[in-house]
């Protein structure tokens, strides 16, 4: 353990600004689509070793510069979840980085809510961070280093808007375990933090239909969505050295919408 006086050039790896993850592993889910699509599309271009895609969707990420492995799976069936961890752990021989971003926001309002489908909401957003963040750890922790991203939602701090009332609640559990585990990292130099998007051009958003997403844009500061590409350069600079005295934070990348 370091003095608390030393500033530490830090349990970091060496890393140029060309190729900020050189070397290292990522791991992201619901990289099919969206915002995590454009997260590994950015993780590409910064000289990852490798990149492991978890998404329930059939994946084509032929196009990224990236030793590429994928998993078609649930994020909520754990043993799925830990199998295809372990597979990429044998493979690539570390894990740096997870970024927990698949999720669901189906459209039910409260009248419509049922036992089952309050479930799977939870199932999906938060207890499949979860399971990942749970097959992940030991990893991390066993090399002294990891970089954990939670998306979140403004829907944590406002209440669910168009989707289900669930979702709201399992993206503010999400808040939550991101503090948790800040606490519980922080001695063995995994950084754990949370996004919390507003409205980002995905198709989740345009599930919610047209005047929904003009709604959405309109309830921002900056008066419009984001593309999944300003969303990803927030991922980017929580698991970059730039973020090395970050934990436990949530960033909003919500232009403002908390505001209005
Ligand atoms: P998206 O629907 O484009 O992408 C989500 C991806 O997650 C899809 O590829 C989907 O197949 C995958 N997925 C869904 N359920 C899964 C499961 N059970 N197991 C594995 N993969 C699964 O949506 P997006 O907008 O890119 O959303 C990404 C994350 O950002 C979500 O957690 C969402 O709640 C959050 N978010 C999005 C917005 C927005 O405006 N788009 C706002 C706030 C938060």
């Amino acid at each position: 353990m370091p003095s608390p006086l030393e500033t530490p050039t830090c349990r970091q790896h060496n890393m140029s600004t060309s190729a900020p993850l050189q070397g290292q592993v990522a791991i992201v889910t619901g990289g099919a689509s969206g915002i995590g699509r454009a997260v590994g599309e950015l993780f590409a271009e910064a000289g990852l070793a490798g990149l492991a895609v978890i998404d329930v969707a059939e994946c084509d990420l032929s196009d990224l510069d990236a030793e590429l492995v994928t998993g078609q799976f649930d994020v909520a069936d754990a043993d799925a979840v830990s199998g295809f961890i372990s597979e990429v752990h044998d493979r690539f021989g570390r894990i740096d980085i997870l970024v927990n971003n698949a999720g669901i926001a189906p459209v039910v309002p409260w009248s419509k809510v049922t036992e089952e489908n309050w479930q799977r909401v939870l199932d999906v957003n938060l207890n499949g961070a979860f399971h990942c963040t749970r097959a992940a750890w030991d990893h991390m922790r066993d090399r002294q280093y990891g970089r954990i991203v939670n998306i979140s939602s403004v829907g944590a701090f406002l209440g669910s808007v168009s989707a289900h009332p669930a979702y709201g609640v399992s993206k503010a559990g999400l808040i939550a375990l991101t503090k948790s585990l800040a606490k519980e990292g922080a001695a063995d130099g995994i950084l754990v933090n949370a996004i919390a998007p507003g409205s980002i051009d995905t198709p989740m958003l345009e599930s919610f239909g047209p005047e929904a997403r003009v709604e959405y844009a309109e309830a921002s500061l900056l008066k419009r969505q984001a593309s999944p590409k300003e969303l990803a350069e927030s991922v980017m600079f929580l698991v970059s050295p730039a973020s090395s005295y970050i934990t436990g934070a949530t960033l909003h990348v919500n232009g403002g919408a908390l505001l209005i």
